[in-house]
């Protein structure tokens, strides 16, 4: 189906905006970002809550803001800085694309977030949805949005039927959001819509009696509420099974950091590891860590912890070796830079959160 402002009638579209805006005046919860309009806060608080539950990026933020208050103290700062900032929030790139679009922002709109959808689209890490979202509730303007609570709203508000995530129906969506969305407060009714995917219209137990729209709910009529939207079934996770080699010398340890190309976690610091082959003991993982890295050999002895994790749709488990006997000089191979490092100072270094929780462990062994 096309792209057009006719999706939803004028008539209907005016009542799903009047019923959802006053239910959020009423409704919405108290966040941090939603305290002030500032384009900065509203862009920094979008990028965080991809992926991430809004109770995880709280403190993220606050954090945030102190540390970078706004576009340019981002553009100045160290890479490092900010991969701290952000360690433990996952997906780092969004980490590396808000400082990227910060100098951009720099370079090319005076230190200010951009208003215009075209503009804030030409910017690293900013798609139609984060676009849609700072112009609508930092700028005012009537520009829709479409995340995954919108989708489950709107798939049920009108039983659009097929997977929304692929089109035609993924256009028809964005149809519905862009004729959905009043030229009077839009911000606040983009909100609306995510806030009541979060807290009513939610995925297994949409909570239809105290819904501000239920009046207009097809999904509801029909009896489809726990069928749509139809999204694919989710692949199983695949187990994976990593370790790491906790190297030490006079009272320091061996981290070492990864490339700036590297796939995941580029430029973060990791204790050497990788993943168990098929037909590879543990051990034998833990002293191929250790020599592909840094060229050092050493004996595995006792696992000091072991953490687990997700990422996208891997399960992983990360057993950590205390690793004895080294011989070698100590030189980066396949990483970056190589560091032994107190382990009270690791805590200054970013990691992603696996490693953070075993550099914690080693401070109570
Ligand atoms: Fe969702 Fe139920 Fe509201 Fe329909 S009536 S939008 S299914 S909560």
């Amino acid at each position: 189906m096309a792209v057009t402002k006719k999706s939803v009638d004028s008539k209907t579209a005016r009542a799903i905006g009047r019923a959802l805006r006053a239910w959020y005046v009423e409704h919405r919860r108290d966040l941090p970002w939603r305290r002030s309009l500032d384009p900065y806060s509203v862009w920094v608080s979008e990028m965080m809550l991809q992926q991430t539950q809004v109770a995880t990026v709280i403190p993220y933020f606050q954090r945030w803001m102190q540390r970078f208050p706004d576009v340019t103290a981002l553009a100045n700062a160290a890479e490092s800085e900010v991969l701290h900032a952000w360690q433990g929030l996952g997906y780092y790139s969004r980490a590396r694309n808000l400082q990227r679009a910060a100098v951009l922002m720099v370079r090319e709109h005076a230190g200010r977030v951009p208003d215009a959808v075209e503009a804030l689209l030409a910017l690293p890490g900013i798609g139609p949805y984060s676009a849609g979202a700072i112009a609508s509730i930092a700028y005012g303007k009537a520009e829709p949005l479409v995340d995954g609570n919108v989708i489950r709203v709107l798939s049920r508000l009108f039983a659009l039927r097929g997977d929304p995530n692929k089109n035609p129906l993924k256009n028809q969506i964005w149809a519905h959001a862009r004729a959905l969305v009043p030229e009077q407060e839009p911000g606040d009714f983009n909100q609306a819509l995510m806030e009541l995917g979060a807290t009513v219209c939610t995925p297994r137990a949409p909570r239809c009696v105290v819904c501000p729209v239920s009046k207009q709910c097809q999904a509801r009529a029909q009896g489809l509420t726990l069928v749509l939207p139809e999204l694919p079934a989710r692949a199983k996770p695949t187990a994976v099974h990593m370790v790491a080699a906790i190297a030490t010398r006079a009272g320091r340890v061996l981290v070492t950091k990864l490339n700036a190309d590297a796939p995941r976690w580029a430029g973060m610091w990791l204790f050497p590891n990788v993943e168990v082959a098929r037909s590879e003991t543990p051990e034998a993982a833990v002293k191929r860590a250790l020599l592909s890295s840094t060229g050092l050999s050493g004996k595995p002895t006792g696992i000091v912890c072991a953490v687990r994790h997700s990422v996208t749709r891997f399960k992983i488990t990360l057993d950590a070796y205390r690793t004895v006997e080294l011989s070698g000089t100590a030189k980066p191979q396949t990483v970056a830079e190589i560091a032994w490092q107190k382990p009270t100072a690791l805590s200054d270094l970013a990691m992603p959160a696996a490693h953070r929780t075993i550099a914690e462990r080693l401070l109570e062994t």
